[in-house]
């Protein structure tokens, strides 16, 4: 929560204009995350992951600070583009494409994709030769709060077999790419995938072709509820991973931070619709709030994700809640598991602060589920 965001709520407050929730992301927030992670890892190229948000004012930001941009989509790579980045800096890092979409950014200049299979590797052989590939291998996300599937990556051995085959077809098996599981607080986590990076280089090494990069992926964390390791410990962490693995011959890298970057730049602020009991002696209340998990807030999935959230009450004795959206689809229950601790004088009509919700959240919101509009967002 900066100043800067408290001011601008204040004024669209006294505007009447407070009637529909809203996410405020403040850029100078973003701003530091950049210079952070550019002087934690300063020999690593920085590739902000757009759909952690994708907003004009973000990317325009990080194309002046120098960013570089990973992207999963054409529609994703065009919003780049229009920031003013030139395609130079967009890495296409999406496993799965369609061969027209890849013909779609070869023309648009784009020259970097991510492969985890031969058939990706045939596909990018045809709609954009000469290009670089790199090859996505599988790495268990433990310690991560919101973890990635096996839906990306191939096992190590199966990577060699990829990349050899890319350069078979006439592309430039440039290297390797894994991501450590989103939200992961363990600085540990990319050593065990930098061993098995390094293999596969000597692998491809063996077989004549040498690999020049590693991608490290996203998974740099944003302060929710509990504490997290500083961008310079991350980085700390990962150069000594790098020289324990790669010894002096450490690769080109670059990083794919998308919660790191932007989610500790917002705040939602949403009002209280109703609060209410099951039965008479029933010890939780539940909590209806005017955003749930469609109007942005679908990382509250399995409770995965836990925001701070704020009240104009705080300080007072709190007591649990049940914390729901207010749309007529019972999944949109936000904490019920694990209730949440408001106060027991929060009142119908009051607005709350969601911290650390600058990343995947305006996107998340849907069009007009039950006629609620998809989140107002403002970046300042
Ligand atoms: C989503 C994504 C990221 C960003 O991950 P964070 O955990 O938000 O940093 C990075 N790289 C790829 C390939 C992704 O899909």
């Amino acid at each position: 929560m900066t100043e800067r965001i408290r001011e601008f709520l204040r004024n669209r407050r006294a505007e009447g204009k407070d009637t529909e929730p809203c996410l405020v992301v403040d850029l100078e927030v973003v701003r530091e995350n950049y210079y952070a992670f550019a002087n934690a890892l300063p020999d690593t190229r920085v590739f902000y992951a757009v759909k952690a948000n994708p907003a004009h004012e973000v990317l325009s930001l990080l194309t002046q600070l120098g960013s570089c941009f990973d992207v999963a989509s054409v529609a994703e790579a065009e919003m780049v583009l229009a920031a003013g980045a030139t395609p130079d800096r967009i890495s296409y890092g999406n496993t799965i494409k369609k061969e027209r979409d890849i013909a779609r950014a070869y023309e648009l200049g784009i020259r970097l994709f991510a492969v985890d299979c031969t058939a990706e590797v045939e596909k990018i052989a045809r709609a954009a030769p000469g290009s670089r590939v790199f090859c996505r291998f599988l790495h268990d996300c433990e310690g991560a709060e919101w973890p990635l599937s096996r839906k990306f990556g191939c096992e190590p051995e199966m990577a060699v077999e990829v990349l050899e085959h890319a350069h078979r077809l006439g592309l430039e098996p440039h290297g390797v790419s894994f991501h450590v599981g989103s939200q992961q607080r363990n600085v540990k986590s990319w050593d065990r995938a930098l061993a098995a990076a390094a293999w596969i280089f000597r692998a491809c090494a063996e077989r004549g072709i040498t690999l020049s990069m590693v991608n490290l992926g996203g998974g740099f964390p944003t302060k929710y509820l509990k504490e997290v390791p500083t961008v310079r410990t991350y980085g700390m962490s990962i150069f000594r991973a790098l020289r324990k693995h790669f010894g002096n011959r450490i690769p080109e890298t670059i990083i794919e931070p998308g919660r790191g970057m932007v989610g500790n730049a917002g705040v939602i602020e949403t009002e209280v619709v109703l609060v209410a009991k099951k039965s008479a002696n029933d010890e939780v209340r539940w909590v209806y709030l005017d955003i749930g998990k469609f109007g942005g807030l679908a990382e509250t999935m399995d409770e995965a994700i836990r925001y701070p959230i704020r009240t104009p009450r705080d300080g007072g004795p709190v007591a649990p809640c049940v914390i729901a959206g207010p749309t007529c689809d019972s999944a949109d229950v936000l904490y019920e598991k694990e209730p949440y601790q408001l106060p027991v004088s929060l009142e119908i009509g009051d607005k709350l602060l969601i911290e650390g919700t600058g990343a995947y959240t305006a996107t998340y919101s849907s069009v007009a589920f039950n006629g609620f509009p998809p989140l107002k967002t403002y970046h300042i």
